[in-house]
């Protein structure tokens, strides 16, 4: 699976619609201070699934919604839309029938986060196990955030399994071993 493009619209500073084409190779995003790099970041950590503000910059989920600006009205919604090449056909079964895969991630305000994977409605968790499996997803180590480097290296032995765990890509197995002892 290889990532091929984000689309934003109303996510943080990214009011129109913004497309990111993620090529072959090495993609690289430069820029003056406060021009949006993170965010570009946050968004793909977002349409992956991410649910905790915290990792957003943010107080509430909400936050991600573009908030307006001096000449600018705040928006009521923010989407993200994540393009994913899938003509190896690596993703999980459920999601192999087409050679692109599409993510879809919506917050309404005082409605809350919708999502749709290639058109059709689907759950958080559904997205998140998508990820999970293939060694990404919104905890995803390869998403490397500032001060994550001194985090790994003073972090407790078992919380740096987990990342280690997480990079093998075995954190769905775990996922669904919590969830069958549940039941
Ligand atoms: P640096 O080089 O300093 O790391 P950056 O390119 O990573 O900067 P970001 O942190 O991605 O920049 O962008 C910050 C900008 O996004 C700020 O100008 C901030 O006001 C804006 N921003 C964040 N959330 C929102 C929001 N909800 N609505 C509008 N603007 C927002
Ligand atoms: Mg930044």
């Amino acid at each position: 699976m290889r990532f091929s493009k984000l689309k934003l619209t109303g996510f943080k500073s990214f009011v129109d619609p913004t497309d990111l084409v993620i090529s072959d190779g090495l993609t690289g995003v430069v820029g003056p201070n406060g021009c949006g790099k993170s965010n570009l970041l946050e968004a793909l950590r977002w349409v992956m699934g991410e649910n905790r503000p915290t990792a957003m910059r943010g107080g509430g989920m909400e936050d991600v919604i573009f908030a307006g600006a001096a000449s600018r009205p705040a928006r009521n919604f923010a989407e993200v839309v994540l393009q994913i090449d899938n003509s190896e056909r690596l993703a999980p079964s459920g999601f192999n029938d087409s050679d692109q895969l599409e993510i879809v991630r919506r917050i309404t305000r005082d409605v809350g986060s919708a999502y749709k994977t290639n058109g059709k409605d689907a759950r958080a968790r559904d997205v998140q196990m998508l990820f999970a499996d293939a060694a990404t997803g919104s905890h995803s180590p390869a998403l490397v955030r500032q001060g994550q480097i001194s985090e790994l290296i003073n972090a407790k032995p078992k919380a740096r399994r987990r990342i280690l765990e997480d990079a093998a890509g075995i954190a769905g197995l775990y996922q669904r071993r919590h969830e069958a002892e549940l039941k």
